[in-house]
């Protein structure tokens, strides 16, 4: 029942044209990170400050794609990839300060171990958060979603290999959580048609990548555009950033449900 709920709102707010909220993603938020996986908490809380003080409301991808029309003024949804632990210990409690939530895109059969996945040392061996993490945010508010099974290439891959790593994600997911998981993540950002076909069969309504928003072009809700906010990034252009997505508000088109055949019917 709850799944055809959160289904159906979902694809009411799009075909309604609801304006998507301005997106960003994140990976780590912890003390002494290298720059290029993130932000260090002080940055990180002032960030969610200002967000706050521009009068945002940070929210999860599943509640950004729930709203419709002009209900999405003000929102901005917060996404970090992969699931690191430090989401949990310094990311979440903050975001918590300022009332915000979030979507962590979590690799699922990975969960509790540590990165192996990159071949860059930078992004090795980083803890990802437990499974019991994992459900402690989902209780409290958080979205805990889909990032595949083991963070391959998905381009690289089709047939069976595709469907375990996408649909494999969801089901480990809501097998975990005991609720529906609706969005998924491309990993590394790489994606075609067959990735976003094998995710909208898997029962996800709707899949980010990485890339840029483009003003005045209809989204797809398979191709999702974020901000990548690094640790690189300074003070000063966050906030020329997020202040720029306040004054295009009204001005981004509506997303395209051009997936939804077959999606919560
Ligand atoms: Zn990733």
């Amino acid at each position: 029942m709850l799944d055809a709920l959160t289904r159906r709102s979902g694809m009411i707010a799009l075909e309604e044209g609801g304006n998507l909220p301005p997106l960003l993603y994140y990976h780590r938020v912890a003390p002494g990170v290298d720059p290029d996986t993130g932000p260090v908490p002080e940055i990180f809380d002032r960030q969610m400050g200002l967000l706050k003080s521009l009068g945002f409301r940070g929210v999860t991808l599943r509640e950004a794609l729930t709203v419709s029309g002009h209900e999405s003024s003000g929102m901005i949804g917060l996404t970090f990839d992969d699931g690191y632990e430090d989401n949990y210990e310094w990311a979440a409690p903050i975001l918590e300060k300022y009332d915000f939530r979030a979507t962590i895109f979590c690799v699922t059969g990975v969960l509790g171990q540590k990165t192996a996945w990159a071949e860059d040392p930078r992004w090795v061996g980083h803890p990802l958060m437990t499974p019991d993490q994992a459900r402690d945010l989902s209780r409290r508010g958080f979205e805990i979603a889909a990032h595949s099974r083991t963070h391959p290439d998905l381009t690289s891959l089709s047939g069976k290999a595709l469907e375990n790593e996408v649909s494999g994600s969801r089901c480990e997911l809501e097998d975990l959580l005991g609720e529906p998981v609706v969005t998924f993540c491309y990993p590394y950002g790489f994606y075609n048609d067959r990735t976003k076909e094998a995710a909208r069969k898997a029962g996800f309504l709707a899949a980010r990548s990485t890339r840029r928003m483009t003003l005045g072009k209809r989204e797809d809700q398979f191709d999702l555009p974020a901000r990548s906010i690094s640790g690189e990034m300074s003070f000063g252009r966050f906030a020329l950033t997020v202040a720029g997505y306040r004054l295009m508000e009204g001005l981004r088109e509506p997303v395209s449900p051009s997936w939804s055949s077959g999606v919560g019917r």
